[in-house]
């Protein structure tokens, strides 16, 4: 099936049958769930967005397999232009939504893309898993499914090691195999999104410590696997809830849950690192790969949000009548300057780029990368921008119910307008979206998300470091210290997108593990470990 219609991605769902628990109790059809519809509509509208003609020739280009139209965001760029195209397509679908779903469907499209670009690593297990990783894609691809993924461990204990947890089974591993596929057992800590979802994607992330190979399991599985459950987070967004009175949180919310694997069997075809010794070697250096195909849509989905917070801000000052105040000025200048190294950072990497030594365009340098660094810092610092302009405007915003009283609505036409010009009407609205997206529990989860969803910013930051080749900086240094006299200087490149080689870290993202088993724990999974050879380099 080429690129699906919204219809066709609801009517998938239906015939889907997941075990999802929420609020206490089984979901029997999460597309008649009253708290999944609005959402379950949003990423219908992105479906449906791929055939409207104003957005096809973006939104879509032609399977190498079949020649029918498929989503572009599963392009693997051989050329600029193609690049361009993923680009483009990943800045209209966070458009729809000003950068509010982090997870559509382009996100995971992106990261099996990766999955295929990784294919030499996952052959390293067995050649068949390297093929499986490009099937797969082909998979998700042609039928245009609708991805989550699970990649972290529930926290439980972070001083210890999966194999190390009480239970040898807390943290999700292979406990064992039969003739049709591989056993696992135990859960991820978060899938967003996975209700509304047709596969469910694992891979450990952040480094698979020594001695954990049974953990170290990549697969893909439909999220109605027998086995499989999901439990949801309290909602972010209880209902009722008007779309004047909350316009991204009654649309948008991205529901995040826990995933529990009871004995699920994964059929062989479906796996692309099985657990058993070596697995975490294997898993080490994959997100280079996989990291390089999601850049753009992360990249995207934040230049989307930043420009609607600084479209927000300006807009919601302008209303009160403080853009004239030297400091309102100074915040706001500080928000459109952090837009336009966002862009220049955006469009600058692409106008860099160059194929890397596998044919496929990349975006130049690690431009995105660095930036992307910052993004909990400056969304941090946009939510707090906007509060300040705010005051307490947010806290008499009186509601669509208040707006429609005929008894009521002459107080807040004559008290609660804006500065001339401003109706109380517009001016309720601006409010009510500021505090949607920086006071409501939706905007606390949007915060903490863009703080975390790629992984710890602490080790995030580190790793950078560690990763980074140092070289040529340090050439710098020898030369103030005379030590190249001579030398002619470097003239900079003419075309200075080439990505530094990427060297993995021995072992770990960045951050330490324990070297050896704590007091009490319970060491056993109930696979082979690894030999020592395997498990110190890994
Ligand atoms: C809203 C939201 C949505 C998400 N959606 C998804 C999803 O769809 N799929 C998915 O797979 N994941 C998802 N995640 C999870 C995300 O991948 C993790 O939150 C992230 O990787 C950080 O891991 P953690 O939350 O377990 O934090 P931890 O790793 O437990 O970190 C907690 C704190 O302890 C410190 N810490 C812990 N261990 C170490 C160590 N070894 N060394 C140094 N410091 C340490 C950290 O610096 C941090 O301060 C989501 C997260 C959020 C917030």
């Amino acid at each position: 099936m080429p690129a699906r219609t919204g219809q066709q991605y609801i009517e998938s769902l239906k015939r889907l049958q997941p075990c999802v628990y929420l609020g206490g109790r089984r979901v029997a059809d999460v597309t008649a769930e009253p708290l999944f519809q609005e959402p379950m509509q949003a990423i219908a509208e992105q479906y449906d967005m791929q055939l409207e003609p104003a957005y096809r020739d973006v939104m879509t280009f032609c399977s190498s397999t079949t020649g029918e139209p498929v989503s572009s965001s599963f392009i693997v760029p051989r050329t600029w232009q193609q690049l361009v195209q993923k680009r483009q397509h990943c800045k209209l679908r966070a458009d729809h939504n000003f950068g509010f779903l982090g997870r559509g469907p382009d996100f995971m499209n992106c990261f099996v893309t990766g999955w295929s670009l990784a294919k030499q690593h996952f052959a390293r297990g067995k050649p068949q898993y390297g093929e499986n990783a490009v099937r797969y894609y082909e998979f998700v691809r042609e039928n245009d499914r609708f991805l989550t993924h699970m990649l972290v461990s529930p926290q439980i204990d972070r001083s210890r090691t999966s194999a190390q947890q009480e239970d040898p089974f807390l943290h999700l591993g292979k406990v064992g195999e039969t003739s049709e596929g591989m056993i696992v057992r135990g859960a991820k800590m978060l899938g967003t999104m996975a209700p509304l979802t047709e596969e469910v994607a694992v891979i450990p992330y952040g480094g698979v410590a020594p001695g954990d190979d049974a953990y170290a399991v990549t697969f893909a599985i439909p999220v109605d696997a027998p086995g499989l459950k999901f439990i949801c987070r309290e909602t972010v967004a209880p209902l009722p809830r008007s779309r004047f009175d909350h316009p991204l949180s009654s649309r948008f919310e991205e529901m995040d849950c826990i995933a529990v694997f009871e004995d699920v069997l994964v059929p062989w075809e479906r796996v692309l690192v099985d657990g058993s010794p070596g697995s975490g070697a294997i898993i080490n250096p994959i997100f280079a790969a996989v990291g390089s195909m999601t850049e753009l849509q992360i990249a995207a989905r934040m230049l989307s949000q930043m420009e609607f917070f600084c479209g927000l801000a300006t807009k919601l000052a302008d209303c009160i009548g403080i853009t004239g105040f030297l400091h309102i000025q100074e915040k706001l200048g500080e928000m459109l300057s952090y837009l336009e190294i966002a862009r220049a950072v955006f469009y600058g990497t692409e106008a860099t780029a160059q194929p890397g030594a596998d044919g496929v365009w990349l975006s130049g340098g690690l431009g995105a990368r660095a930036f992307h660094l910052h993004t909990p810092q400056i969304y941090a610092r946009f939510v707090e921008i906007v509060q300040s302009l705010a005051g307490g405007g947010f806290f008499y915003a009186p509601s669509e119910a208040d707006l429609i009283s005929p008894e009521v609505r002459p107080y807040i036409d004559k008290f609660v307008r804006g500065r001339p010009g401003i109706s109380a009407e517009e001016r309720v609205a601006l409010f009510k979206l500021a505090w949607d997206v920086t006071g409501e529990s939706f905007a606390q989860r949007m915060q903490q998300y863009v703080r975390f969803y790629s992984g710890d910013p602490v080790r995030n930051m580190a790793g950078f470091y560690v990763q980074y080749d140092k070289a040529p900086l340090h050439e710098i240094v020898e030369r103030a210290l005379g030590r190249r006299v001579g030398q002619p200087l470097p003239i900079s490149p003419e075309r200075p997108g080439a990505r530094p080689h990427y060297r993995p870290s021995p072992g770990t993202m960045a951050g330490a593990y324990p070297a050896s088993p704590q007091q009490g724990q319970n060491v056993a999974p109930t696979v082979a470990r690894p030999p020592d050879s395997v498990r110190s380099n890994s």
